[in-house]
């Protein structure tokens, strides 16, 4: 490079450097953005913001006040199963997970870090997973923790992520601000027990159709040993649930209540035995399948086990299962009130309230489910919250993109019979069975341009 060339170069990098220093400057002067919960969504709203250089004040209530369903001090804990969902791009949950890498997901991230062999999905060592996750934040220069339950909307641009066990008196204070109640399901957790407690002559190892050299601990019923599972399954105690206005969501339905609707549906569910016999002439009733649940290969969780039984019933009935008689559970299923909003009625386009429109609601309160949707809607917040902390417009994303299709749903869903939604391919603007492939291929291109605009 000539004299000239290396001295043009030295100037645009030291005026951008300057330019640089300014913004950040001129960012740290304002308040911070504030995040409820530590959480999925609230850690890729704040990792998002802080690596755009606009400072965060993040709120977590645990470990002084734990919801039910948290059992760590963890940033990012997934409270029941440790899968991501698929990896496959022609599924809309990989898909999405694409999307969120190309905006800089720290969920994905720390995914990656954390991989437990699962076939085709993407699931994880939940301790490792939250640990990467905990002290990316915790170490973050832009990013103060404050280790408190908030009950009241802070003051500023706040980003509220404190997800479907947002404590009460918070939950009261959005409700009294939006004017309306929060709607509610139930949503369950499945047990995790030791692989040491587990009979290995029994359970074989297999993924479903041998997508991978089998991944998965499968549990091979014959009809008689179903028949038995089956009536101790629906006729176990099942713990007291105190709130009878709320109802199941369907992709998370207890175990007991999917098989109370007929004697074969959990063999057409989680127990489906397609694509698992262990050799050529087995031809199992049902199969039970138990996922690795953490790097070192010692803790399986039972697969669709998600369940409201009492915790002895849990022991007695799940022991029935071929290869579980000694199992022991370090953890048991456990069924919570999950909340959301009536995002098409409350929120703007932006997930911001139509109430106060400096509070934006991210994660499964903004009316998504599951675990990478509610990160995703952690960085869409973070997206609109820099736009109104830097006066700037941004684009809506795109709709053509699983991302911007969530977006787009829980603005235009319908109010009446408004539910919580995952990402699938039935909400994103033109595509169809046909055009799945140009679908994929828009959608990541239109992500990578509307990121640019950014
Ligand atoms: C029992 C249960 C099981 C689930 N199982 C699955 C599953 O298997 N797979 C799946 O994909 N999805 C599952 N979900 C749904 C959902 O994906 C997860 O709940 C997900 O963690 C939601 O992300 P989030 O960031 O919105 O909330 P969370 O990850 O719950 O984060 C919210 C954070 O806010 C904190 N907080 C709450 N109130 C306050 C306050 N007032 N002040 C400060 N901090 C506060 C909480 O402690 C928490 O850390 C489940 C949900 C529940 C309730």
């Amino acid at each position: 490079m000539s004299t000239y060339g290396i001295y043009q170069q030295e100037k645009v990098s030291s005026t951008y450097f300057f330019l640089f220093r300014s913004c950040y400057n001129l960012n740290i002067m304002k308040q911070p953005i504030n995040i409820v919960g530590a959480g999925l969504a609230g850690t890729e709203a704040a990792y998002y913001l802080a690596n755009h250089q606009i400072p965060v004040r993040l709120f977590e209530m645990r470990p002084q006040k734990m919801t039910p369903a948290h059992h760590s001090e963890k940033f990012a804990e997934l409270v029941c199963s440790n899968s991501l969902k698929s990896k496959s791009l022609d599924n809309a949950c990989g898909l999405l997970k694409e999307e969120m890498r190309i905006l800089g997901s720290i969920t994905m991230e720390a995914a990656a870090k954390s991989e437990v062999p699962s076939g085709n999905a993407l699931a994880v060592d939940r301790d490792q997973f939250s640990q990467y996750i905990d002290s990316k934040i915790r170490n973050h220069p832009l990013i103060e923790v404050v280790n408190e339950e908030v009950k009241t909307i802070p003051n500023g641009i706040t980003i509220i992520a404190s997800g479907p066990l947002t404590s009460d008196e918070l939950a009261k204070n959005i409700q009294k601000l939006i004017g309306q109640d929060m709607l509610a399901f139930f949503d369950a957790s499945a047990p995790i027990v030791e692989k040491d407690s587990l009979d290995l002559d029994i359970l074989y190892r297999k993924s479903r159709y041998d997508q991978d050299e089998g991944s998965y601990l499968n549990s091979a019923m014959n009809e008689e040993q179903y028949r038995l599972f089956y009536h101790e399954l629906i006729n176990a105690k099942k713990a007291p649930i105190h709130d009878f206005d709320a109802q199941y969501f369907s992709g998370c339905m207890p175990i007991e209540v999917m098989a109370s609707r007929g004697e074969d549906t959990i063999r057409f569910g989680p127990l489906k035995p397609k694509g698992l016999r262990r050799t050529v002439d087995d031809h199992p009733y049902a199969v039970i399948q138990l996922r690795q649940d953490n790097a070192v290969d010692t803790l399986y969780n039972l697969v669709g086990f998600q369940t409201n039984l009492t915790y002895g019933e849990q022991e007695r009935v799940f022991r029935l299962i071929p290869g579980l008689a000694n199992a022991r559970f370090v953890r048991y299923g456990l069924m919570h009130r999950n909340s959301y909003l009536k995002a098409p009625a409350v929120l703007n386009h932006n997930l911001s309230l139509k109430a106060q429109d400096n509070v934006f609601i991210a994660g499964q309160l903004s009316g998504v489910e599951g675990y990478v949707e509610s990160s995703a809607m952690g960085i869409l917040a973070a997206i609109f919250a820099k736009a109104k902390y830097e006066e700037k417009k941004f684009p809506d994303p795109p709709i053509k993109s699983v991302i911007g299709a969530l977006n787009y749903y829980l603005h235009f869903a319908s109010i009446k019979d408004f539910a919580p939604m995952n990402a699938n391919f039935g909400i994103i603007y033109g595509a169809t069975k046909n055009n799945r492939q140009a679908t994929i291929d828009d959608a990541l291109k239109l992500i990578q341009e509307w990121k640019s605009l950014l």
